[in-house]
């Protein structure tokens, strides 16, 4: 251990994001990303920001990107936060929001960012187990708790609730903060965004990365009560008042104004995950209803490990967690048509062997 770390340093233990490795001709089913590309909209305002201008500090308010996010979704430019990428967005409302005296709870399985922040910022916390199907139960969330974050739909199952549900889990924890994570959220998910207006408890985060094809710009951002988005803000300017650049605010703003592109991107990639859905069933996998640009899928003949292995080997590279109820599992993105062919391709072979 370096001598010169603090005790801080010393004691994290980080998210390991999935690799982005150099190897020829990969097939990346790894980390989300979207086959297809950014609205051609959004990389022309990304290449008219990138000018002369850029030596002067963006808008820290990134008002304009705030305004047609508000517009988006039916709620004021006060309702909305933006930050660099959702994965910010969400770190800040740990500090602001979900750091309370009970603690957060959040389920067993589940975005593995959570527990990583929720040390960093001395937050304790309890898991929740999902039931056998590997679903979120809303019955569970009744004990006592400071406050609560869910994805939805989760990850790594790609399971989502009815907005119902969510409604149900607002209704009886109106004593506390609920953070609900919708990054996978418009591809078949229901949003939980309508129901803001009767709960000033609820924030809900999206991002830009997936459904918009823009992982590499950064940008994610959350909406609920006005009360609630001023916490997040005053964290913010507690650490980075320009988490948004020039280039980010303009690309994201061209993207949620080109509306025909995201639906129609969004409609491809659920298509895809149909598709590859039935593939791997085909192929004996049992794959978990998907409502995300994922699937979650196991062999009852082979170890999830192996499996991983065997496609790597084959330059398919998936994602596998190697903790106890996710082992047997891959979590494989929807990727374009020739990396879902290539993709079932490197599997049958794998299982003829
Ligand atoms: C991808 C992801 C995020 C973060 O995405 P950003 O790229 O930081 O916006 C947040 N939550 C979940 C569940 C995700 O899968």
């Amino acid at each position: 251990m370096n001598p010169f770390w603090s005790q801080t340093a010393r004691e994290l233990s980080p998210y390991v994001p999935g690799e982005q490795p150099r190897i020829a001709n990969l097939v990346k089913l790894n980390t989300n990303e979207s086959p297809l590309g950014p609205s051609p909209r959004a990389l022309e305002a990304m290449r008219a920001a990138a000018a002369d201008s850029q030596r002067l500090y963006p808008d820290p308010e990134a008002t304009e990107l705030r305004e047609v996010l508000a517009a988006n979704h039916g709620v004021t430019p006060e309702q909305v936060f933006v930050g660099n990428g959702s994965d910010e967005v969400i770190a800040h409302a740990f500090v602001a929001l979900l750091k309370q005296p009970k603690p957060l709870l959040f389920p067993d399985v589940t975005y593995s960012f959570y527990p990583v922040w929720a040390q960093l910022f001395g937050i304790a916390y309890e898991t929740v187990p999902l039931d056998g199907d590997m679903r979120v139960r809303i019955e569970d969330y009744r004990r006592a708790a400071g406050s609560i974050v869910i994805a939805n739909p989760n990850a790594p199952t790609g399971i989502a609730l009815p907005r119902a549900e969510i409604a149900r889990l607002l209704e009886e924890r109106r004593d506390i903060p609920v953070l609900i994570d919708e990054a996978y959220v418009d591809f078949g998910g229901e949003s939980a965004v309508p129901l803001i207006a009767d709960h000033p408890n609820l924030l809900v985060v999206q991002t830009m990365s997936k459904s918009r094809a823009l992982a590499g710009l950064r940008v994610g951002y959350a909406i609920g009560n006005a009360g609630l988005v001023e916490a997040l803000r005053r964290v913010k300017d507690s650490f980075n008042s320009y988490p948004l650049g020039r280039v980010a605010q303009a690309g994201a703003t061209a993207s949620v104004r080109d509306d025909a592109y995201f639906r129609e991107s969004c409609a491809r990639v659920t298509a895809a995950r149909e598709a590859t859905t039935h593939a791997l069933v085909r192929l004996g996998f049992v794959v978990l209803p998907s409502s995300a640009n994922f699937v979650f899928a196991r062999h009852p003949l082979r170890s999830g490990p192996e499996l991983a292995a065997a496609l790597r080997e084959r330059a398919v590279l998936v994602r596998h967690f190697n903790k106890p109820r996710t082992a047997p599992y891959l979590r494989i993105t929807v990727g374009s048509d020739d990396d879902i062919q290539r993709l079932i391709a490197a599997t049958a072979d794998i299982l003829r062997r």
